[in-house]
C-alpha cells in the first residue's frame, strides 16, 4: 500500500501545481489501464454511478435554471468546486478524461469550468461537493415540487451516495491485491 500512498483522502491540494496533478491523474489512470481485470467491479459501480447521475440530472437542471438565472452571488467559484480524490478515483473509473485546468487556480476566481454559457461538463464530470450543494434558495424551490418528485429525487441522490461508496471500497480493495 506503501507504494500508493499519492492517493490520499479529501481534497486534491495541486490546483498551484498543475504539472503535478497531471502526473497524478496518469497515475490513477495507469492503475485502470494496467490492472483491467482486478478494478472491473469498480469500473462497473462507476458506470452506475454515472447512470444514477443521468436521472437526476433533468430535475436539478430545471431548477438550477430557474433559481441560478436569478442569482446574484453565483457560487460558481474555484472553491466550491474543487475536486477530491474521490472524484478523481470515480472519473477516471469511468475511464472519462478528468478536466484538467490550463493554468494554476485561485479560490476566489470564476470556476476554471464554467462558460458563458454555464457550466462546460456534464453534471456526471462535476465534483460532488459541486453537485451536492445546494443553497437555501435552491433547496426550497426543489422541495415546493409535488411530494413524489421530490422523494425520487432524494432517494436517487442517497442511492447513487451509496454506491460511490462501494465504488471506492472495491477500489481499495482491489488496490490492496496489487
Ligand atoms: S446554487 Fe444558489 S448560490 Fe449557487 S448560483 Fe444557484 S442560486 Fe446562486
Ligand atoms: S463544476 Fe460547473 S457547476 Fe460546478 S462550480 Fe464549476 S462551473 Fe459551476
Amino acid at each position: 500500500m506503501e507504494r500508493f500512498s499519492f492517493i490520499n483522502k479529501g481534497e486534491i491540494l495541486l490546483w498551484d501545481n498543475i504539472p503535478e496533478l497531471i502526473q497524478l491523474v496518469d497515475k490513477v489512470d495507469a492503475l485502470f489501464k494496467n490492472f483491467p481485470e482486478l478494478f472491473v467491479e469498480s469500473m462497473n459501480l462507476a458506470l452506475e454511478i454515472k447512470d444514477h447521475m443521468l436521472k437526476l440530472d433533468p430535475f436539478m437542471d430545471a431548477y438550477s435554471k430557474k433559481v441560478c438565472s436569478l442569482c446574484a452571488n453565483i457560487c460558481c467559484l474555484n472553491k466550491n468546486s474543487r475536486y477530491e480524490y474521490d472524484d478523481l478515483i470515480y472519473i477516471v473509473a469511468l475511464r472519462e478524461n478528468f478536466p484538467i485546468p490550463d493554468r494554476n487556480l485561485k479560490e476566489n476566481e470564476p470556476c476554471y469550468l464554467l462558460t458563458e454559457r454555464g457550466c462546460k461538463i456534464p453534471r456526471y464530470l462535476r465534483p460532488l461537493r459541486c453537485n451536492w450543494y445546494l443553497c437555501k434558495d435552491l433547496l426550497k424551490e426543489m422541495e415546493s415540487a409535488p411530494a413524489r418528485v421530490f422523494r425520487e429525487f432524494s432517494n436517487t441522490f442517497n442511492k447513487m451516495l451509496y454506491i460511490r461508496q462501494q465504488m471506492l471500497n472495491s477500489f481499495f480493495r482491489s488496490l490492496s491485491g496489487i
